[in-house]
């Protein structure tokens, strides 16, 4: 539920919640979905309940006791801001996130209109990077609605990219992740789609990383871009 995280975005994931339903294309091949399944089938108990949405309250508190400062993927098996987490549970989480503040913490969510209600009841701090994912242009819209969440950070998810995003408007987005899908039934990524979002990071001042090709084997194609990787970070390019 806590530890350390392959994502190489992130240094360690914290799972106060678990499961998920799936809202768009992107969650198609949802890797939480996956390994819910597997985690219940070999009787683990946090996932008693396989992908249904389950608060682990007894797990609120948990980056508390991690000393060391890490960067904390928030809900990597689920989305904070489903509806079947009530507002007390994500205001909780808000306030771990507050006290623990040598730490970093990356929410990253689908439910963006849900965000952008809630966005100016929760307490921020520069410490919560708050992102989207964005898939493909269908999903557009939930850039706007990040853009009204009063934090310090904000940033995008574009992974799995399964489509061109030509018209961004990067404007107080800080950060931008692109990566290919990986595993089972992975849906290719075009290498222009890649470096067309990277030229538009470049042109308005935006962050960026990528994070892996992906694919069915995604080791074997790893994270070169036109002869370099790309490994920018937020604190880079705040404006
Ligand atoms: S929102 Fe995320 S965790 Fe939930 S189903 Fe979609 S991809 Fe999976």
């Amino acid at each position: 539920m806590a530890g350390s995280s392959n994502i190489e975005w992130t240094e360690a994931t914290w799972n106060p919640v678990t499961g998920c339903t799936k809202v768009s294309e992107g969650c198609r091949n949802c890797y939480a979905h996956r390994m819910s399944k597997r985690l219940h089938a070999m009787g683990n108990n946090r996932y008693v309940n396989e992908f249904k949405v389950t608060l682990h309250h007894d797990l609120i508190n948990k980056p508390l006791e991690w000393k060391k400062p890490k960067r904390i993927f928030v809900n990597s098996m689920s989305d904070l801001f489903h509806k079947d987490v009530p507002d007390s549970f994500i205001l909780s989480v808000f306030d771990t996130m507050i006290e623990a503040s040598h730490h970093t913490f990356q929410v990253l969510t689908k439910r963006s209109e849900r965000l952008a209600e809630m966005g100016h009841k929760l307490p921020w701090a520069p410490n919560i990077w708050i992102g989207v994912s964005v898939e493909n242009d269908r999903v557009i819209n939930r850039i706007d609605h990040l853009r009204k969440v009063p934090a310090d950070v904000r940033f995008l998810s574009c992974e799995p990219l399964i489509g061109p995003l030509n018209k961004l408007n990067l404007n107080e987005i800080h950060w931008v992740i692109v990566g290919g899908e990986s595993g089972p039934g992975a849906r290719p990524m075009k290498e222009e789609w890649v470096t067309a979002i990277r030229d538009q990071c470049i042109d308005q001042q935006t962050a960026f990383f990528f994070k892996q090709w992906g694919g069915v084997q995604k080791h074997r194609y790893g994270r070169i871009l036109e002869g370099r990787t790309y490994d920018e970070y937020p604190e880079e390019v705040i404006h």
